[in-house]
Formats: structure tokens, C-alpha cells, sequence
């Protein structure tokens, strides 16, 4: 039996899923998990797709050791666990495609140099997806890989919207707008054509509402639109991300408060958004069940935000037929999708309360002139299809 693998790589933890192929070639969802806390203590969990654990490892003395090290332990693991299974591909996220990648891509040494030169774009996400990749190619060097961009949906949007108002050289240097999360909006735009198609047709503002939170805005689909711009700092307030941010403040930390730009970094990715103004927690969980005025300030903000940059996508679409919530909070965060619907009364959107509470598909109440949808995402699914569909476009 054959399996593709999606691998998503990042600073401190790596995501993998297998997908075993049935009889038509279909990938089905067999296992998966997560190695966490590298760099610091990592530890592996691996589960079937009945939540049941297949696989949990902690490394005595691991602060040490490296993606690559690490992947080549998940490697050995994998293998013993295949239980007969070839792995015909890995398919990996990562994160910037730059301007010229619209579509996945098998990678081979010209396009690992390429996507190596898109690091500075990304400082914080690209280098550890390439990792990962460097690693497999040394392990497995004739295993196909995949490169699947978290920029790629966005590639198309209207000029316009990629356009941040700087001199144009800088625009054509590649300071500009892409928008990230392209993975999860791409499988939402996928779902919602089987879910509604009259829908699917029409505008609708998609919410990926995680520890990264962004929206977009699609006509037909597609694109047109997205809160995150140049970097994954950009639109919503996150969990320790500060969102858009007067760009005055950089200047006064740096000038004024006399800080280096790493201490700023630190700062804007690592403790801003809920975390940095509640001084709690970046878990929204945890935020809502604190009456603490500094928790509920927090989450206030978040909401606040949040429907200040639906009226901006609205804006962009001329009105909006749908909205589809997703990730951690969009999927299971009632009081949330609540407070953030009822302050987008005025697009003539209301919600039925049980269903809200229930997570179910449709949320919207029977009068609301807009559709209110909550989808689990599946990036990891959209990265084996990719891969399969690279692969068989090859053949
Ligand atoms: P990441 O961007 O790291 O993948 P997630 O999509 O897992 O993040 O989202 C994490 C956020 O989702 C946290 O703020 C967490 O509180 C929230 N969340 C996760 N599960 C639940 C749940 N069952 N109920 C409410 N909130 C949840």
C-alpha cells in the first residue's frame, strides 16, 4: 500500500500527517502527530485517526538536537510503524512561495535556492520548512518532495491589494503584500464547493482564527483580499502577534525607547496580541475563563479588531453573501464567534444560538441575509492532495 506524507516544519515544533492511498488513489487520513517544544525538551506524540495514541517518545537531554536529527528519529519511527506502507511522497508547508511561486512545486537544488533566498522574507518560518527538506534530501535523496506555499492562494489577488504604499522599487523588490494561511483558505474554497456552491460562487470573508489569525476575502474562490500582508504580523491581533500596528511605534521603540531590532521582533511575534495585553496567557481558552479585567480587555481588543477588519474585507468585496469561520477559535469558540457576529449586525447577519453553541455547519439564524458557516480545517489534507496531484501530473 502506498502513503504521502505532509510535514509542516516550524521554529519550535514539527506537524506531520500520513495519508495512505485506498484502491482509486484517494488519500485517507491513517495517522498523525507532533514533535514539540524543540530546542527546549522535545517530545513526540502520534495518533491514529480515532484520537487513539500509536506513538508518544521524549528525548533525555534533547535540547540539543536539531530539526534534522529530530526528523531523522520521526524517519526510523515512521518506518518500523508503516506496517508494510510505501511512502511514495513527502509533501511540506512553506510558508513563502515569493512572487513567483503560484502552484506547488517538486523541489529540486534550483528551487531549494530559490526558496532559501525567500528566507529573509520570513526569517522565522522559512528556514525551519527548508530544514526539513534539506534533511529529507540527505535521508532519502531520491524521495520526491513537494513544496506547497502558504503564500500561493494569494498569488493572483488584484494588484491593488498587493500594493503597500512605498516607493515602487521597493514593490518590485518584493516588498509587498502576499498573505499567508494560503493552505487553510484554499481547503475552506474547496469544502464550501461541495457544502454550498451558490455560495462557494459568491463573497465570502473565510476567518482562520487560531494562534495565527487572519481573514480572507473571496469572489468565486478566490482571493481578492487578505489581512496579513508582507509578513504574518499584518490584520488581526493574534495570540502573541500584534496585528497592524501604526508603524510610528517601531519607530518610537527603536529611536526613542532605544531597542535593537531583535528585541522589537521578540516584541511584535512573541509578545504582543492576547498574550502581551492581557499579561495572562496567548490562549484564548484561558482568556475567556478569567474574569480578570486585564483577560477580559484582552479578549475585547481581539473581538474589537477582528470586526474592524471584516468591515475592511467587506469593503473589498462590495458586500458579503457568507462567512465561514475556522481553526482553534473560529471551530470550537462559541462566546467568540458570537461576540464577533453580533458587532456584524449591520451587514444583516444574525446566528441561532444552539447552533452556535453546538459547532454545527450553519450558524446563522433563518432571517440572517448572511450565511454563517463553521469548517474544521485540513491543511495538512490540502498538502497531500497537492503532492498527489504534483505527482500525477508528472507521470
Ligand atoms: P495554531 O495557529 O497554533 O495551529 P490553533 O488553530 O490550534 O492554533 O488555535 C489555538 C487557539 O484556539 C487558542 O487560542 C485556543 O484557546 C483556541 N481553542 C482550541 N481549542 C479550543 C476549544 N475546544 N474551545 C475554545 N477554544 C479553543
Amino acid at each position: 500500500m502506498k502513503a504521502v506524507v505532509s510535514l509542516n516544519s516550524g521554529s519550535s515544533s514539527i506537524k506531520f500527517a500520513f495519508f495512505t492511498l485506498d484502491d482509486a488513489g484517494h488519500p485517507e487520513h491513517s495517522a498523525g502527530g507532533k514533535i514539540e517544544k524543540i530546542g527546549i525538551a522535545p517530545s513526540l506524540v502520534a495518533r491514529r485517526v480515532d484520537g487513539s495514541i500509536l506513538a508518544e517518545r521524549t528525548w533525555k537531554q534533547g535540547a540539543g538536537l536539531t530539526h534534522a536529527e529530530l526528523l531523522k528519529d520521526l524517519f526510523d519511527w515512521a518506518i518500523d510503524h508503516l506496517e508494510g506502507r510505501e511512502v511514495i511522497a513527502i509533501g511540506h508547508r512553506v510558508v513563502h512561495g515569493g512572487m513567483r511561486f503560484a502552484t506547488p512545486r517538486r523541489v529540486d537544488a534550483g528551487l531549494l535556492d530559490e526558496l532559501d533566498a525567500l528566507c529573509p522574507l520570513a526569517p522565522l518560518h522559512q528556514p525551519h520548512n527548508l530544514a526539513a527538506i534539506h534533511a529529507i534530501a540527505v535521508m532519502a535523496p531520491d524521495l520526491p518532495q513537494i513544496a506547497c506555499f502558504d503564500t500561493a492562494f494569494h498569488h493572483d489577488k488584484p494588484e491593488v491589494a498587493a500594493r503597500l504604499a512605498l516607493p515602487r522599487t521597493l514593490h518590485e523588490q518584493g516588498i509587498r503584500r502576499y498573505g499567508f494561511h494560503g493552505l487553510s483558505y484554499e481547503y475552506i474554497a474547496g469544502q464550501l464547493r461541495t457544502i454550498d456552491r451558490a455560495l462557494a460562487d459568491g463573497r465570502v470573508i473565510a476567518a482562520h482564527l487560531g494562534n495565527g489569525a487572519s481573514l480572507c476575502a473571496m469572489r468565486d474562490g478566490k482571493s481578492i483580499d487578505t489581512t496579513m500582508g508582507f509578513s504574518t504580523l499584518d490584520g488581526l491581533m493574534m495570540g502573541t502577534r500584534c496585528g497592524t500596528l501604526d508603524p510610528g511605534v517601531v519607530l518610537h521603540l527603536q529611536t526613542q525607547l532605544g531597542m535593537g531590532a531583535d528585541e522589537v521582533d521578540d516584541l511584535l511575534y512573541r509578545k504582543s496580541g492576547l498574550l502581551g495585553v492581557s499579561g495572562i496567557s496567548s490562549d484564548m481558552r484561558v482568556l475567556t475563563a478569567d474574569p480578570n479585567r486585564q483577560a477580559q480587555e484582552a479578549v475585547e481588543l481581539f473581538v474589537w479588531r477582528a470586526v474592524r477588519e471584516f468591515g475592511a474585507l467587506a469593503a473589498s468585496l462590495g458586500g458579503v453573501d457568507g462567512i465561514v469561520f475556522t481553526a482553534g477559535i473560529g471551530e470550537n469558540h462559541a462566546e467568540i464567534r458570537r461576540r464577533i457576529c453580533e458587532r456584524l449586525g449591520w451587514l444583516g447577519l444574525s446566528i441561532d444560538d444552539d447552533a452556535n453553541a453546538a459547532n454545527a455547519l450553519c450558524i446563522s439564524g433563518g432571517e440572517s441575509r448572511v450565511k454563517v458557516l463553521v469548517i474544521p480545517t485540513d491543511e495538512e489534507r490540502m498538502i497531500a492532495d497537492h503532492t498527489l496531484a504534483v505527482l500525477r501530473s508528472e507521470s
